[in-house]
């Protein structure tokens, strides 16, 4: 997909897809403090991460343990965050409806070591 066409994507505040091969659902807000729920993938054991708030600070873990160090969530997610903003015009997006707009543009978010800028992003096509 080219630069032109994915900005294509968000429009007016709502997403539009190609609409026979993809229906995006509409944009809702979204309550949950984790941002890349249902996103955020461990890069070397190939599967999700999941939500762990730790000592009070929200973090995202590996089921399988591979990782010594809690990975903070909100550092993967600005990061995540400033690569949609590249991807589409999705700035002016208010905070609620952030995780909606993720997950309507990106397929996982893997993360390949333990800092929060080494991070693959699979977007949707
Ligand atoms: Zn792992």
């Amino acid at each position: 997909m080219n630069a032109t066409s994915s900005r294509r994507l968000v429009s007016g505040g709502a997403l539009y897809g190609r609409a026979a091969a993809w229906n995006p659902p509409p944009m809702t807000a979204s309550t949950d403090p984790y941002l890349l729920r249902v996103l955020l993938w461990c890069g070397p054991c190939d599967v999700p991460m999941h939500p762990h708030p730790h000592g009070g600070e929200r973090t995202y873990k590996c089921p399988l343990g591979c990782r010594k160090v809690p990975f903070s969530a909100e550092a993967v997610e600005a990061v995540t965050w400033t690569a949609a903003e590249r991807r589409a015009s999705v700035s002016a997006i208010a905070p609620p409806f952030r995780k909606s707009v993720l997950e309507q543009l990106l397929v996982k978010v893997v993360v390949r070591a333990n800092t929060p800028d080494d991070l693959r992003f699979i977007w949707r096509t």
